[in-house]
């Protein structure tokens, strides 16, 4: 069971400081694929840093009925793929960053991987494929290239859960676009949690939308009722 639910979720970033996160309640049955739509300010970077661990709260978290504080970091990671903005390039070979999400994984599953997150391309243009640098002493690597990056390494993990932190922030529309296509298959199978500030295109990619406004969920309707609400 990889359902997981939130009750009453508070989290705040110092005692006399105001909730952040005000007693959040959602749901993520098995197979869902629920969006967090809130303005600046709403939370949703706080409930990502909840269910990463990253920051203490209040309150409940339950993966399969059983509270996240209780579990390890690794087993989190193992049930919970988190597709970050920047993904951390430590310094090494795009191959070793990639193998980072599962360190026993085989030429075969790395290149499948690569495949699906749409990187077939961009390692064929890398002056020694796999092998390049891409740490802080390497290339660069644009937006749209670090967000596939980090969907080949969600894709590796192969965790249950795939939790999107604002997939396409940033990105131009023509990038925002192809990266659909890779989001689309790492989706496949898998319940998703995507947090965004503004829907647009996303919103083909889920079947649930709730709307957080300061530090709590105030609805969540399916995509259907929400494109027909806004
Ligand atoms: P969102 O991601 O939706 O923009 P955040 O979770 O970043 O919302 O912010 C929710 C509230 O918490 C805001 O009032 C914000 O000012 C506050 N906040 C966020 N991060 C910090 C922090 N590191 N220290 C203090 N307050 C913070
Ligand atoms: P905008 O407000 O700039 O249209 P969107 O995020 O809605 O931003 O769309 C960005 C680009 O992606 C647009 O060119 C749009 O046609 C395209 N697009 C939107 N949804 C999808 C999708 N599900 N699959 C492929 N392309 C899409």
């Amino acid at each position: 069971d990889n359902s997981l639910t939130i009750r009453d979720l508070r989290l705040r970033y110092a005692a006399d400081d105001a909730w952040a996160l005000a007693g959040v309640d959602l749901d993520l049955p098995q197979g869902r694929r629920l969006a967090v739509v809130g303005p600046s300010g709403a939370g949703k970077s706080s409930l990502v840093g909840a269910l990463t661990r990253l920051y203490p709260y209040e309150g409940s978290i339950t993966l399969g009925g059983t509270s996240l504080a209780d579990w390890h970091g690794d087993d989190v990671r193992a049930r919970i793929a988190v597709v970050e903005q920047q993904p951390y390039l430590f310094d090494a070979s795009l191959r070793d960053n990639l193998r980072l999400a599962r360190p026993e994984a085989s030429d075969e599953q790395l290149n499948h991987a690569i495949a699906q997150a749409q990187l077939d391309d961009y390692v064929a243009s890398l002056p020694r494929g796999l092998d390049t640098w891409v740490g802080e002493n390497g290339i660069r690597v644009s937006g749209g290239e670090a967000r596939r990056i980090a969907i080949a390494r969600a894709l590796l993990a192969d965790a249950p859960i795939l939790l999107l932190d604002e997939p396409t922030e940033g990105l131009d529309a023509g990038t925002a676009a192809r990266l659909y296509k890779a989001l689309a298959i790492a989706m496949k199978g898998r319940s998703v949690l995507l947090i965004t500030h503004r829907l647009g295109g996303l919103s083909s990619l889920v079947d649930h939308v709730a709307t957080m406004e300061q530090g709590r969920i105030v609805s969540c309707v399916t995509t259907e009722a929400y494109r027909e609400g806004a």
